[in-house]
């Protein structure tokens, strides 16, 4: 993440007229900025009120993504009188990120993208830093800083930093035109170049990779889809489910290309990407590069101090880190979950909001919520809806079956339980199969009932009290 557009904050005179200019006589605060936590550590001896006042929590949020906006919205809710910042790097506040592929197809304009501004955090008096990255925490002082030097204190603090799209390490990946796919900024870019690009290659043959390939259907460019294996998405799905979204890219323009890759891109004179070569050296016509095989989690601020991680910041089911005060949520946490019994990883919109919704309340007051979630992540990019739910590519043993051209669906089971699934064409059982992996029900015995077509929770209840 680059630092040199970031613009400076005068941070410190402004804690500096919250502290010297706004206290009336009777210790209420009459206008400007309340209090950081530092306040309370120089006002011990007041009257009751003043007290409230200096007891006041300061929570700060590293990222304004979903996660650190949801905390941040439970946290003003619930903690009325708390001081809440949220720091980002972005240089525009909460925008929904699963929108941002319908605005580089060209189906949506800039506006219904955009979720909150800066106003929302002004009218529930909520500090928002944009353009802001925060370079270091000191986990004993209880601070952390920014990359032009301003320091903020925290009684709690939550890391929702998310996760930057894997470079692919290739020659030439860095070229003009080759494009990863996160932000807003990366959106407007990919929109501006494939309106002008003829042709195109897509690498990365997983859920944000098959974005990346109707994006070039809807802008109508003809576009080679280079996957590894020989299925998109091949530890979520069995052959007969890819070979119908296979069928749904063909459709598109898009032709998925088999036991491919990428080996390295070629140039032109100006260093914009023109061919794809794979590692069987055949030659990709490219215009257009979209690269989407993973994500690497923005770790980098937690490597100076004691903290667990294993790909991922280790929380426990309320959120709460291994370091004293530090909660995380959202992608880049590996949290216990509840239903599985085990550490996970889930990068999905609801999970992440849920994550910071738990980390907030936990955070006012301790261990009062548990995460237990099961996620969903959804496609409408085709004819038909294609929906993934919980975690698809664990499990032991699975089932699965196809319905007809568009309709198939795959349940993945450990220890005879749901553990996810995905579902194509009809989506209308989803809510049976979720709320048996939410209820940890058994099912290993019932692997037939399980893929009636009209499935519902009652299929598996009315089997077992048989
Ligand atoms: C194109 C696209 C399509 C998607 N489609 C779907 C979908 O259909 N369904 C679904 O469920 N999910 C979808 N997702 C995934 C979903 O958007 C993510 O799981 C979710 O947004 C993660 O939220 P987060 O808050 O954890 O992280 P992020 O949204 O990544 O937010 C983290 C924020 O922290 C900031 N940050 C990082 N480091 C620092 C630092 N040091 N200082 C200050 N700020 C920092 C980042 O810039 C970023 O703004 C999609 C994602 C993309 C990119």
């Amino acid at each position: 993440m680059g630092v040199d557009s970031l613009e400076g904050h005068d941070v410190e005179s402004e804690r500096w007229v919250a502290l010297t200019g706004s206290l009336g006589l009777n210790g209420v605060f009459e206008g400007g900025l309340k209090p950081r936590g530092m306040f309370s550590a120089i006002a011990t001896d007041f009257t009751p009120d003043y007290e409230r006042v200096c007891m006041t929590q300061s929570y700060v949020i590293i990222g304004d993504g979903i996660a650190g906006s949801s905390a941040a919205e439970t946290l003003r809710e619930e903690a009325p009188e708390a001081d809440v910042t949220v720091i980002t790097d972005e240089g525009e506040a909460l925008y929904n990120r699963i929108l941002i592929k319908e605005f580089a197809k060209g189906k949506l304009p800039e506006a219904p993208i955009s979720i909150h501004d800066e106003s929302w955090y002004d009218d529930r008096d909520i500090e928002l830093e944009l353009n802001t990255l925060v370079t270091n925490i000191d986990p004993d002082g209880h601070t952390v800083s920014t990359h032009d030097g301003e320091t903020y204190e925290y009684d709690k603090l939550l890391i929702a930093t998310g996760g930057t799209p894997t470079q692919l390490p290739v020659e030439n990946s860095d070229a003009d035109g080759v494009h990863h796919f996160w932000t807003f900024q990366d959106a407007r870019n990919i929109r501006e170049h494939i309106e002008e690009a003829d042709t195109a290659t897509i690498v990365g043959a997983g859920l944000l990779g098959i974005d990346l390939a109707a994006i070039c259907g809807a802008q109508k460019v003809d576009g080679n889809y280079l996957m590894r294996g020989d299925s998109w998405w091949r530890y979520a799905l069995d052959q007969e489910g890819a070979d119908i979204m296979h069928d749904a890219m063909r459709e598109r323009g898009v032709t998925p290309v088999f036991q491919s890759g990428v080996d390295h891109f070629e140039t032109d004179d100006d260093g914009h990407v023109t061919t794809t070569v794979d590692p069987n050296g055949e030659e990709f016509d490219s215009d257009f590069v979209g690269i989407a095989i993973g994500l690497d989690f923005n770790l980098e601020l937690l490597q100076n101090f004691e903290i667990e991680m294993d790909d991922g910041v280790v929380v426990d089911k309320y959120m709460r880190t291994s370091a004293e005060d530090i909660f995380a949520a959202g992608d880049l946490t590996r949290y216990y979950d509840v239903i599985l019994g085990e550490h996970a990883q889930n990068g999905s919109w609801g999970s992440a909001k849920e994550q910071g919704t738990i980390a907030a309340k936990n955070m006012i007051d301790p261990e009062t919520d548990e995460f237990r979630w099961v996620s969903s992540y959804s496609i409408t990019h085709f004819d038909f809806p294609f929906l993934s739910f919980g975690h698809p590519t664990l499990g032991e043993d699975s089932v699965s079956k196809k319905y007809s051209e568009t309709e198939w669906r795959r349940l993945a089971i450990k220890d005879g339980k749901i553990v996810g699934g995905v579902l194509i064409g009809d989506l209308a059982p989803q809510s049976g199969y979720k709320q048996l992996m939410r209820e940890e029900t058994f099912v290993g015995d019932q692997k037939e009932a399980l893929l009636k077509e009209k499935f519902s929770a009652d299929d598996i209840a009315a089997t077992q009290e048989q």
